[in-house]
């Protein structure tokens, strides 16, 4: 047993200490409906994931300067949406593929949520760190009666075989994608923009892929947007939003989508939830200097309707 000294006393170093955060949650009310962060877990990257769109030195210097460690790691949340008509997920977390993550289940145990409530998964995209948690390790589905919704476009871009020709960095991602559709392949149905379950609009945002998609949520006077993945770093992308990726799949449409949103959603004060954004997960945009910031929702412990 190892012991430690301090002063005159030994302790006996037998204790467990916790390795990891606890299971991530946040609920906000959005009028009838209650809108909760799950928090899946993190991926953390080099620089060189910004295709020189801004210096490394930049890049570390917003980072920092939002107390954030000085490398580009960002969580990686879903989202559940609850009401007394249905219970929906948007997107699924990573199910451990890429980061830490992989804890999507455990979240929603600990919001009471069992896999066979949820009647939708409603996705952003089909990167990993999203559809990940729709299947288990040997591909079969773990939401046995959730109807699996995406916009058209995304469904078409991975299913054809043709996109990726050349692409071979995009095979396993291709293949989880695929993967997942082909689990829920009774289940899937594909959308445009507008409404596709009760108080939930879908708005097409292409760019970070090609059927990239946000959600609005309505009830009554009050709303929220999910974003998806408008930006991967808030603190970096709401001030610079000309800040690119490798894996943007067409890096000037996503700034155009970027920009048009972030006006959107500062001139009508847009509580906005993000795939990756810091816990608990929801921010709002306000203008500065003719650009952007951010503001990060505090944790309240108080479930206050969103005016
Ligand atoms: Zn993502």
């Amino acid at each position: 047993m190892n012991l430690y000294r301090h002063g005159n006393h030994l302790y006996a170093m037998s204790r467990e200490v916790p390795r990891q955060q606890a299971p991530g949650i946040y609920r906000k009310q959005i009028g009838d409906v209650i809108l909760t962060t799950l928090v899946d877990g993190s991926e953390t990257f080099s620089f060189d994931i910004f295709s020189q769109s801004i210096s490394t030195e930049d890049a570390r210097g917003l980072l920092v300067a939002a107390n954030l460690p000085p490398t580009p790691s960002m969580p990686v949340n879903a989202y559940l949406l609850q009401s007394e008509a249905q219970t929906i997920l948007i997107d699924t977390g990573d199910a451990n593929c890429m980061g830490s993550g992989g804890r999507l289940q455990e979240a929603l145990a600990a919001a009471q949520v069992e896999a066979s409530d949820i009647d939708a998964v409603l996705l952003t995209h089909a990167h990993p760190d999203h559809v990940g948690g729709l299947v288990d390790l040997t591909g079969s589905r773990l939401f046995p009666n959730a109807e699996l919704i995406l916009h058209i476009d995304e469904l078409r871009f991975w299913q054809d075989a043709q996109n990726f020709v050349g692409a071979p960095h995009l095979n396993e991602v291709r293949s989880l994608a695929c993967k997942v559709f082909d689990a829920y392949q009774t289940s899937i149905r594909t959308a445009t923009d507008g409404e596709v379950r009760p108080g939930i609009a879908l708005q097409h945002l292409p760019g970070h892929t090609p059927g990239h998609s946000g959600y609005w949520i309505e009830s009554g006077e009050h709303r929220a947007l999910i974003w998806g993945d408008i930006v991967h770093w808030p603190d970096i992308q709401i001030p610079r939003p000309d800040v690119t990726l490798t894996f943007d799949f067409n890096p000037a449409q996503m700034v155009q989508t970027r920009k048009l949103l972030l006006q959107q959603v500062t001139d009508n004060r847009i509580l906005v939830g993000g795939m990756h954004l810091n816990f608990p997960g929801f921010i709002r945009v306000h203008r500065n200097d003719g650009g952007y910031q951010v503001q990060e929702e505090r944790w309240l412990p108080d479930m206050l309707p969103v005016l």
